[in-house]
């Protein structure tokens, strides 16, 4: 079948965002690729980034993932930033997969051909040993000779005020030095863009920054453009008269002649239903607003006095016009939440390298 919403992925740009913040944070990026690549498409985003000099490997966060991407056998290292459970850690030891390691516990029940990244809770509170803990725990796989890294999250870093990131990265650094020389990471897109190089501290972590969005008080640090495109096709165009009503709840009425086309995403496809109200659109190069609910599978838009017909593309986001952030503003949630929701049918085609260069 013809798809209808496709996302659009820009090889090109995503290339360009890793030379950009690698460059900025002066380490190499253990790209997140979590969530199917931050919902763009692990497969396209893996082949594309692991041809990059800059990317050390993958970050994941559920071991499904790690097998998946550990068997497209790209060579580079993955590591699973959540703790498995005791019954996988064999089998992702086996696939070559890096396991994060909280615990003494953790890193005895490690296999001896495993090899572990030690994971500190500087003060996320969410995942890792306690720094006055953690330094034991790194010990014990150093003495097992299955500790390869050493990481920890910073839980502020993407917001102007970086006084806790700096803390943060304080008790880390203490744990480091108590430590035999280990790959270490701490930075997301927001501490990559903030701190710039950090010494000692060889990989980076930044992951929406890589496609295309870094923090809005961010913006200047580095050259970044959004990777993905999304677009639908008209799939009917009809006349509204003035009085009538568009859409479930009749929320948005005509005042006077309106060309209406109907467009083929919607919530379901990661269209964000709380947009309904606020939604512009690209069509034909065009901002056109949404007129009324955004549907779960379609959506409606003004395009009186334009040449629309079925078949052609209408754009929700891209690298020009509208952006994921403008959605994620007129939805009420953040670019992460948007890209992470565009909806299994939506079709990632990839766009290669040579195709954009051209223009
Ligand atoms: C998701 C994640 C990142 C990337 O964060 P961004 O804010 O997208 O840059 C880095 N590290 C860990 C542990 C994560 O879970």
């Amino acid at each position: 079948m013809l798809p209808r919403a496709q996302a659009l992925i820009s090889e090109a740009a995503l290339t360009g965002n890793l030379t950009a913040l690698a460059r900025r944070g002066g380490a190499r990026l253990l790209l997140p690729v979590k969530a199917d690549a931050y919902g763009h498409g692990l497969e396209a985003v893996a082949r594309v980034a692991a041809r990059h000099p800059d990317v050390w490997g993958f970050g994941v966060a559920v071991p499904q993932e790690a097998v998946t991407l550990a068997a497209l056998g790209l060579g580079k290292p993955v590591l699973l930033l959540t703790p498995p459970a005791l019954e996988e850690v064999g089998l992702l030891a086996d696939l070559g997969v890096r396991l994060p390691v909280a615990s003494l516990a953790e890193a005895d029940a490690l296999p001896p051909h495993a090899r572990a990244h030690l994971k500190v809770d500087t003060g996320m509170n969410r995942l890792g040993a306690r720094p006055d803990e953690a330094v034991a725990v790194g010990l014990r796989l150093a003495e097992r000779g299955v500790l390869e890294g050493a990481y920890t999250h910073f839980a502020t870093a993407d917001e102007p005020d970086l006084s806790f990131a700096h803390e943060q990265l304080s008790r880390f650094r203490r744990v480091l030095e108590a430590l035999p020389p280990v790959l270490a990471h701490a930075a997301n897109g927001g501490g990559v863009l903030s701190f710039g190089p950090l010494p000692g501290l060889a990989l980076a972590r930044p992951g929406l920054a890589a496609y295309g969005y870094p923090p809005a008080h961010l913006r200047d640090r580095a050259r970044l453009t959004p990777v993905m495109t999304l677009r639908a096709r008209v799939t009917h165009v009809h006349a509204v008269h003035p009085g009538e009503t568009v859409s479930y709840g009749g929320l948005w009425r005509a005042t006077r002649e309106t060309t209406v086309a109907t467009v083929g995403f919607g919530y379901a496809d990661g269209y964000p239903r709380g947009a309904t109200g606020r939604a512009q659109v690209l069509v034909a190069g065009e901002r056109r607003p949404v007129l009324g609910r955004i549907c779960m599978d379609q959506c409606m838009v003004d395009v009186t006095g334009l040449e629309v017909r079925p078949g052609d593309w209408v754009e929700a986001w891209g690298a020009d016009e509208i952006t994921v952030s403008d959605v994620a503003a007129w939805g009420g949630t953040v670019e992460y939440e948007v890209l992470t929701g565009v909806g299994a049918r939506v079709k990632r085609v990839p766009v290669p390298e040579e195709v954009t260069a051209g223009g």
